[in-house]
């Protein structure tokens, strides 16, 4: 266990965490949002994120203050947190970002480290390479070797009590991401960004973010803290803490509102096409869209700014509240009808169901059906897993209706997850609230139940008792069983 990283409950693969930040000395509850801040430009002040918004920890860029004269020697002479007049934890980012836009640099992973060290960072980024999605598979390699050996150079750089991050890249191959993310998680640093996926967000490309995401935490341990680099929209929160990711950096806030951008947690929206605005934060509940759009360019983006802060941190803390409660992937479905490509994102998770169920709790709160992607849940899979380690005896029975005396035993299906013993009837998860009107896809599910639990027994006799099930069901059941339709519902 990291000493500095604690995990506290979990849902899917994501999970509620107790960063400890020593330099800082604060504790940061996780998933959290850190609020990016231009040094030169600062949109809404860090007192004010920490006094109304609750930030407990903002990210803003080294580089920036060290190519500014101005910037450099005030950050030299009063330390880092006088200059943003923040109390809490602030982490800098080193100019990889400026390499990826402009080509190049003019700092090192030594000079820049050591800056962000003298100038009182808690959490300092060596420069990587940030590859892009796509780059062939050449270029990707070459450069994470590159990132690998900023990243084993940086460890010998005396940062004191300032944690120190490794990078995590590879662009859009996973079997890359899973290998950087190995590597970064065998060195002696301390929080993992996963790297270059604000090209993936900005083309709503979720379903590859996702396979990105899945491929890095599979390198990483589970007790790796995972900062998503770059994304700032809470219309995907969700979808990224339940892949396991921790930490987000947002400067959507700032950049929407400078374009009359307004963000929901079902995508955005243009200030000039708002007739009404469906939020109660005090920006929306003290303004009509007209009296927004009537104010002047600064205090229009400061406002939209503000309700844009106010919208992500509340997004935040309501996943935390699904976390704690054991509903967070009824949370994801949720936003996954939000968009299209939010589908993809959540159909690109339901694809790592055995990543997610490695990690998922045995038990939480009622397992709500809420679509044909539900039957792809890593409670699903984790029942048709046990299903092979049951062992009923004689003749069976596997019915939805009523037990039967006609048989050595009587056990209970449930679709989506297939039969189990009446004695279970009352456990998680299969206390499930599913619809009276389901889809084939949970009959298809309970019926590779049926086929795990048959095949696992070879010398048992099966019989199936079904309402009806559709023939795409009926197609997975193993032909050795007698199955037949219960009668009309
Ligand atoms: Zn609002």
């Amino acid at each position: 266990m990291r000493d500095h990283f604690e995990l506290r409950d979990a849902d899917a693969a994501g999970r509620i965490g107790e960063l400890t930040v020593p330099r800082a000395d604060v504790t940061v509850e996780t998933p959290a949002l850190l609020p990016v801040i231009n040094p030169n430009l600062q949109t809404i002040s860090p007192a004010r994120l920490h006094e109304e918004f609750g930030a407990e920890i903002l990210i803003t860029n080294s580089y920036i203050i060290h190519n500014n004269e101005d910037l450099r020697e005030r950050a030299r002479e009063k330390g880092l947190h006088d200059l943003l007049d923040f109390d809490g934890a602030i982490m800098t980012d080193s100019g990889s970002f400026q390499l990826s836009e402009y080509g190049e640099i003019d700092v090192t992973t030594d000079e820049i480290l050591r800056f962000q060290h003298e100038i009182g960072s808690d959490i300092g980024t060596p420069v990587d390479i940030p590859t892009p999605p796509d780059v062939s598979r050449d270029r990707a390699k070459t450069e994470l070797a590159t990132t690998q050996e900023r990243i084993e150079a940086a460890e010998s750089i005396d940062t004191g009590e300032m944690l120190v991050t490794a990078p995590v890249q590879g662009s859009t191959y996973p079997d890359l991401r899973e290998q950087a993310g190995a590597h970064a998680d065998a060195t002696d640093h301390d929080v993992f960004p996963i790297g270059a996926v604000v090209p993936l967000m900005n083309e709503y490309r979720y379903g590859d973010m996702v396979d990105v995401v899945a491929g890095a935490k599979r390198g990483l341990g589970v007790d790796a803290p995972v900062h998503l680099f770059g994304a700032g929209h809470p219309m995907m929160f969700a979808l990224a803490v339940a892949m396991g990711c921790d930490l987000f950096d947002s400067a959507a806030y700032a950049l929407y509102a400078r374009d009359d951008r307004y963000l929901t947690v079902r995508g955005t929206e243009h200030l000039d096409e708002l007739d009404y605005l469906p939020c109660s934060c005090p920006v929306c509940t003290a303004h009509a869209p007209e009296d927004l759009r009537a104010l002047d360019d600064q205090a229009r983006e400061e406002a939209l700014a503000a309700h844009n802060l106010h919208v992500t941190f509340a997004e935040i803390r309501r996943i935390k509240q699904a976390i704690r409660s054991g509903d967070l992937l009824e949370l994801v479905e949720e936003r996954a009808r939000s968009h299209p490509a939010m589908l993809d994102g959540y159909r690109a998770l339901c694809d790592h169901t055995d990543q997610l169920e490695r990690e998922d709790p045995a038990s939480k709160s009622t397992f709500f059906y809420l679509s044909h992607e539900s039957a792809r849940r890593p409670e699903v899979r984790r029942h048709h897993r046990r299903l092979g380690r049951l062992d009923p005896e004689g003749t069976v029975l596997l019915t939805e209706g009523d037990s039967s005396n006609n048989y050595d035993e009587s056990w209970r299906i449930v679709p989506p997850f297939g039969p189990f013993p009446r004695a279970l009837s009352e456990t998680y998860p299969l206390t499930a609230e599913v619809p009276d009107r389901l889809d084939a896809s949970a009959y298809e599910a309970a019926a590779d139940g049926v086929a795990r639990v048959v095949e696992s027994n070879p010398d048992t006799e099966f019989s199936l008792g079904h309402w009806d099930w559709p023939t795409s069901a009926l197609d997975r059941v193993p032909s050795r069983v007698e199955s037949f339709v219960l009668g009309e519902k």
